[in-house]
């Protein structure tokens, strides 16, 4: 079956479809959206979600909420199963084809195990509002088990050492440090344990020295146990074996080690580049296809500068706007212009009152209590919608107040089930 045409499909409803959707709901195109939740999710908080400190309705808001003034754009609650760049459509789940003039990409990514063996049946992904959920489900079973039977170990680990595996392990350790000892026995608080393994030798590899420093220094205070120069050789369900020949007894193993295209790109034909991305041309257009665009953590992007960009919020949601406006000067019969990304900088949370920044294209550094302080600003006005920013604020102020988890029941454990 084939749907009507439309003048622009986007899929996903990220960072990057959402503000491509956004600028393209303005002028009045009609558009389709489709992601495969009815919901945004707001990924550089859900390690927050996973450790307890904020709850899932947070960092999640319903698409049609954000998308409710633009009345040009439909919102489509569907897994894409296929995509035809040649022919400009898409396919659902339901075996709807749907088609349009432009159609634009920004379906995110997933996690990379590069082929380690164990990884994708034992460890924990870390990159959607699920994901997070079974994590913190799992890592509260894991203190409970541990409590009750102690030949079960308390140990974590948390493999890759970016700004995704520096903020989880603050974020267990100081669970560790402050939290468990308000709940379960002193004795199970001693030995619970954080570890962070990477092949590289530091942390925060895209981050100045200073910052790598700081973070590291920061993370052991707090009794993280950091593993950096050696890699993972397997995941089993109870341990995790390091290059260097080390078994950390662990059945909690967080998997920040990378990221990829997810089979949507990988099936549709196109040649991929690095991550299984594809390399887009500057104005976000896959090459030979001028009204196809690929955003996002699913593109390699350059910008007209000749960077090429990060796999970021703020690069996903710049390259939507950037995307909108081009197709919006093509169907006015004019061409796409390169995107110019506008570099504020990056920063990472290790802990309670602890952050690193580099700030702006020049990337002045900050470190320490100002540096959290910009963190929580920055992170409050990216968040969608006041009621999820409202609910983040309240909590951070319980958490940095009191150390209480409220949001410690986090639903069924898969291991233990429910009823
Ligand atoms: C834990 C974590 C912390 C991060 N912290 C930061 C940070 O502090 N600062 C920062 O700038 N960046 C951060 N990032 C990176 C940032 O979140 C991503 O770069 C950004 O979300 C990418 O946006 P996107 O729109 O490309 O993809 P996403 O936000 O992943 O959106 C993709 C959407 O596509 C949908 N989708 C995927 N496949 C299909 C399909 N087949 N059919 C239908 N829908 C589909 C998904 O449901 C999803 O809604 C973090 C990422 C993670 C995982």
């Amino acid at each position: 079956m084939t749907e009507r045409a439309y003048q622009a499909i986007i899929v996903g409803g990220g960072f990057a479809g959402v503000a491509a959707a956004n600028a393209l709901g303005k002028a009045g195109v009609s558009t389709l959206l489709i992601d495969r939740n009815s919901y945004h999710q707001f990924q550089p908080l859900i390690y927050q979600v996973a450790s307890a400190q904020i709850g899932p309705n947070a960092v999640a808001r319903p698409l049609r909420a954000i998308l409710r003034r633009r009345r040009s754009v439909r919102v489509l609650t569907a897994s894409v199963t296929a995509f035809d760049a040649a022919a400009a459509s898409v396919t659902t789940e339901d075996g709807v084809v749907y088609t349009a003039d432009f159609v634009v990409i920004a379906s995110g990514a997933e996690a990379n195990y590069f082929g380690t063996p164990g990884a994708e049946e034992n460890a924990y992904p870390l990159y959607s509002v699920t994901d997070a959920l079974s994590l913190g489900s799992e890592l509260f079973d894991l203190f409970d088990d541990s409590d009750r039977d102690p030949s079960i170990a308390a140990e974590v680990v948390v493999v890759g050492g970016g700004p995704t595996g520096v903020e989880t392990t603050g974020a267990i350790a100081e669970t560790i440090k402050y939290v468990l000892p308000h709940y379960y026995s002193a004795e199970l608080s001693a030995r619970a344990t954080v570890h962070l393994v990477d092949m590289v030798p530091v942390v925060l590899g895209a981050f100045s020295e200073k910052s790598q420093r700081y973070a590291r220094e920061r993370l052991e205070r707090v009794g993280a146990q950091l593993h950096l120069g050696v890699g993972v050789t397997e995941v089993g369900p109870d341990s995790v074996t390091l290059a260097d020949g080390t078994v950390i007894p662990s059945r909690m193993v967080v998997w920040a080690g990378g990221l990829k295209a997810g089979q949507l790109l990988t099936s549709s034909g196109l040649p991929q580049g690095r991550g299984g991305r594809i390399d887009v041309n500057p104005d976000l257009t896959v090459p030979g296809f001028e009204r196809i665009y690929v955003l996002g953590d699913a593109a390699n992007i350059t910008d007209a500068r000749g960077d090429k960009l990060p796999q970021l919020g703020s690069v996903a949601k710049q390259a939507g706007h950037w995307a909108g406006r081009n197709i919006l000067a093509q169907l006015r019969g004019g061409t796409p212009s390169p995107f110019d990304y506008n570099d504020k900088g990056y920063m990472a949370m290790v802990g309670r009152g602890a952050a690193v920044a580099e700030i702006g294209r020049r990337r002045t550094h900050m470190q320490g209590f100002f540096a959290f302080v910009a963190w929580l600003a920055v992170h409050v006005t990216l968040l969608s919608g006041w009621t999820q920013r409202t609910r983040a604020v309240f909590a951070w102020f319980e958490d940095y107040l009191s150390h209480s988890r409220s949001n410690v029941v986090l639903g069924a454990s898969r291991r233990r089930g429910s009823d």
